[in-house]
């Protein structure tokens, strides 16, 4: 069944039951306390009527009919049949004069009472409360008076109020249907839509459709943003998927078709120094791709974990510094500035990567005459390392994007000097795992400074 459907039912049943529980605790309520006012008004009208008879009466109770007692104010009064019986006769010895000639017992069946009793009786069509009380005289029942009002006016009321009830909870009911169906279609219809738009993208595999987000901003209207939301960060990161997947595939094709060329070549000419070579560095190239590839892949999925440990920062720089003198093959300057002595918590494995893909990179951008100078320092409560060079420079519009997987700012010299384009998304990545930053300032043909930040350990601020 619908949601909408299931909704409307559920809060016309809710409404329905409503509607009897108070319905009929009006109704009880009027009936009964109409019925009690009956009630009240024949044992008031027995109760000025019995000291009257009993005043009539000798000890064998039998009446003295002088004076008429009928005559009395008490039988007169209006609505109010009085009837009083003595046993064996089949006429009532008194009776109010309202009953013209009406002799029959307004309720045969209670006229061998032993106590007053209360009884609805119909005569003639018509509903008649009827109070029946014997008189006792020495502990001898001696006869039964008996007084009744007619309960038309009351079971008339009673019919009209259960009339209007019925029929305006019938028209509530309803109306409550039809309004909370329209009115639940109307909040749902958002769902609707999702729905559409959700069938649309998986139709035409088109991840640029959006939600129309033009109602109200209720619970729905931010499912709604938020789905739409949802859509953009997915087909954010389905195109990066799709550009990654293109330039994977690119990278590695490069090294593989010169593999193949050089293959050839051996073939052709058999052995050759050169060939080998540079068979060896495409492979190499190769397995530093896959292997960044792999480190991404991991801490894409969170299931890279760092070893964590003290590191002491100056000997990392230092064993960096004399690593990177090796790679040091077009005679850059590399000088070792300020290090203080720090320690911060971390990877020393993972920031030597770090340190080393920017110092590379500083390398393969500089020209030999030019100097890349590292720096360590404290500041704040950070410790501060600068890779700064007097290299060819970032151009601005490059700096925002050099961060991003694959990213050259010129593909051709980046490629030829043997970079992946994977070099500064991992060291972000490192840094960022070690709760620190990694910017980069740059002026073209001036040179260009990464600054990395990691916070101090406790260790490391007592330095
Ligand atoms: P690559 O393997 O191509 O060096 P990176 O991710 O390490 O990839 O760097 C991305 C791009 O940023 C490089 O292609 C280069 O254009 C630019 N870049 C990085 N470091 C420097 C630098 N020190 N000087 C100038 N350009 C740099």
């Amino acid at each position: 069944m619908m949601i909408r459907l299931r909704l409307t039912l559920l809060y016309s049943g809710i409404l329905i039951a409503t509607l009897f529980v108070f319905g009929s605790a009006v109704y009880g309520v009027l009936y009964r306390t109409l019925r009690l006012q009956a009630d009240n008004q024949l044992t008031d009208t027995l109760n000025s009527i019995e000291p009257e008879i009993r005043s009539t009466m000798n000890k064998q109770g039998e009446i003295d009919y002088t004076p008429p007692l009928s005559d009395r104010d008490s039988f007169q009064a209006a609505g109010v049949f009085v009837q009083f019986w003595l046993p064996e006769y089949e006429y009532p010895i008194l009776l109010s004069p309202n009953f013209g000639h009406y002799y029959t017992s307004l309720d045969h069946r209670s006229l061998n009472a032993d106590h007053e009793i209360f009884t609805t009786v119909w005569i003639h069509d018509t509903p008649m409360r009827v109070a029946t009380r014997p008189l006792e005289i020495d502990g001898q029942i001696v006869g039964h008076l008996q007084a009744a009002v007619s309960l038309q006016t009351i079971d008339d009321a009673t019919t009209k109020l259960s009339v209007i009830l019925l029929v305006g909870g019938g028209l509530a009911v309803l109306s409550s249907f039809l309004l909370g169906n329209w009115l639940a279609s109307r909040a749902l219809r958002p769902i609707s839509r999702i729905t559409e738009t959700a069938q649309a993208i998986v139709a035409a595999d088109d991840l640029n459709l959006r939600v129309p987000d033009d109602g109200p901003q209720d619970e729905l209207g931010s499912l709604v943003t938020t789905i739409n939301q949802m859509l953009e960060r997915i087909g954010k990161l389905f195109h990066t998927q799709r550009r990654f997947t293109a330039d994977i595939s690119h990278e590695l094709r490069t090294p593989l078709t010169a593999i193949q060329g050089h293959v050839e070549l051996i073939e052709r000419f058999g052995h050759d120094a050169g060939s080998i070579a540079a068979i060896k560095a495409e492979v190499n190239r190769m397995i530093a791709l896959v292997g960044d590839l792999l480190l991404l892949a991991q801490a894409d999925t969170g299931r890279y974990t760092l070893n964590h440990g003290s590191v002491e920062l100056s000997t990392l720089m230092l064993e960096t510094y004399n690593r990177a003198q090796v790679l040091n093959q077009r005679g850059v300057k590399l000088v070792l500035g300020e290090v203080d002595h720090l320690v911060v918590e971390g990877d020393a494995e993972r920031l030597k990567q770090l340190l080393s893909n920017l110092i590379v990179n500083a390398f393969k951008y500089t020209e030999p005459d030019g100097t890349v100078t590292l720096t360590l320092e404290h500041v704040d409560r950070w410790a501060e390392i600068k890779v700064a060079d007097t290299g060819i420079g970032i151009p601005a519009e490059h700096l925002p994007h050099i961060f991003t997987r694959f990213y050259r700012v010129d593909e051709a010299r980046a490629r030829s000097a043997g970079g992946s384009g994977l070099g500064l998304s991992i060291a972000l990545w490192i840094a960022e795992a070690h709760h620190g930053t990694l910017t980069v300032e740059s002026e073209v043909g001036k040179g260009t400074t990464f600054t990395l930040r990691l916070p101090l350990n406790h260790q490391g601020e007592n330095k």
